[in-house]
């Protein structure tokens, strides 16, 4: 049986039904993108890969138990915050966990533990912990410290506390940053998302990490701290190479600052062998400027091509000072497709990354009229 728009569904033998009592209408002030008629989050069950009954089955089971009472103390409890995390010391078996209480607090034992494992929402080091068997002895969890949750956004810049996630980082931005919300759908599912942090996503340092496309492109540069105290540094000094970071083993990443005034074109491209709840073969964050029909700045963040998360210096070169023109954007889709150095892996080969460098560049062309961008300008 095959849905079609506003509930009806074709079946086998070609009839149409009427759209299930519990289904959603699509029509319905009930249902936005989060959420069906009756409240059931519709986004529960992604990232559960059940390719058994598929998602649909289960979402009709849910529709079908219909809205929980008003007074419904599990329903008043989800939608409730929740419960503060306590400062937590435990040892077993000779390995300890921490939860400190405050940044000095977390500095002191990531600095006189060398070894020590920071975590945040886990969602990486738990892969690590649950597949490759990995037993940190020390762990620090810095997910709950309030200076790496800060959050402002002013005239000159936003803030974004590395222990934010994405989810909440996705809630306080509120589209303000056109770029990133583009990312935080493509990103896992929102489950991870509800876990993961933005300084756990450069912690990792992967150079297939969504968020340092996007951030290199805005511009973003990182404050880390330490018992010495805290110093800034730019993103696009940040990776020296295969995970490894100007970050030194004292350090956490307090925040993120991302300057303002935003360049107003931006957009951010995702290839992934899969549309949801994949991680990136290629990705792409742009930050473009366009006056009078003349790009007069251009900075475009690349994860999957090399190493690092890196600037397309090249591309960004034959972009600037030129004519926003149909002739300039296949020629720099060209010395696009030659940036960085991409390898042949599981998920994707060198060629065909290469090969939607150059396309996303075709595609950002396309999805912008040159009108458009002269009106943003
Ligand atoms: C099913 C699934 C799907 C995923 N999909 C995506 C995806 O689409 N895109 C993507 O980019 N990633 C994806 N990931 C990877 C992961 O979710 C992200 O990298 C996430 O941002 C990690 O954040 P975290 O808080 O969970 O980090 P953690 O796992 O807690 O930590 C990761 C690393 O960062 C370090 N770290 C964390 N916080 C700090 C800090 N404040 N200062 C210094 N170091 C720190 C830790 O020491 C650790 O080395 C996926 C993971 C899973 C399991």
């Amino acid at each position: 049986m095959r849905v079609l728009h506003a509930g009806l569904r074709v079946q086998h033998g070609g009839g149409v039904l009427p759209p299930r009592r519990s289904e959603p209408d699509p029509a319905s002030p009930a249902c936005d993108n989060e959420h069906g008629p009756n409240g059931f989050d519709l986004h529960a069950l992604s990232g559960n890969l059940c390719r058994c009954t598929g998602y649909r089955p289960i979402r009709d089971a849910a529709y079908a138990l219909g809205s929980p009472e008003i007074d419904d103390a599990f329903a008043a409890r989800t939608a409730a915050p929740p419960p503060p995390a306590v400062a937590t010391r435990l040892a077993v078996d000779g390995a300890e966990f921490r939860r400190p209480a405050s940044l000095a607090e977390a500095l002191d034992p990531v600095a006189d533990n060398p070894g020590a494992q920071v975590v945040a929402g886990s969602t990486d080091h738990g892969v690590e912990v649950n597949i490759r068997g990995a037993r940190a002895p020390y762990v620090v969890a810095v997910d709950r410290i309030a200076e790496l949750r800060e959050f402002s956004f002013g005239p000159d810049e936003v803030v974004v506390g590395a222990g934010l996630t994405l989810s909440e980082v996705e809630r306080l931005l509120v589209g303000r940053v056109p770029l990133l919300a583009q990312l935080f759908p493509q990103f896992a599912s929102r489950l991870i998302r509800n876990g993961a942090t933005i300084g756990g996503n450069l912690g990792t340092a992967s150079p297939i990490g969504d968020t340092p496309p996007a951030l290199l492109a805005l511009d973003a540069s990182l404050v880390l701290s330490s018992r010495n105290g805290d110093r800034v540094v730019s993103l696009a000094d940040y990776f020296t190479g295969y995970r490894t970071t100007l970050k030194e083993p004292d350090e956490l990443i307090r925040a993120v600052r991302i300057p303002m005034p935003l360049a107003p074109v931006t957009a951010f491209h995702k290839v992934a062998k899969r549309r949801f709840d994949d991680i990136s073969s290629v990705a792409v964050g742009y930050a473009l400027d366009v006056v009078d029909g003349t790009v007069v700045s251009a900075r475009i963040g690349l994860g999957g091509v090399a190493a690092t998360p890196l600037r397309a210096s090249a591309t960004e070169a034959a972009l600037t000072g030129r004519p926003r023109t149909e002739m300039t954007v296949r020629e720099a889709a060209a010395v696009m497709a030659s940036e960085g150095t991409p390898m042949d892996d599981h998920r994707a080969s060198s060629t065909y990354r290469s090969a939607m460098l150059g396309q996303s560049l075709l595609r950002l062309y396309a999805a912008h009229r040159p009108d458009r961008l002269e009106a943003s300008a």
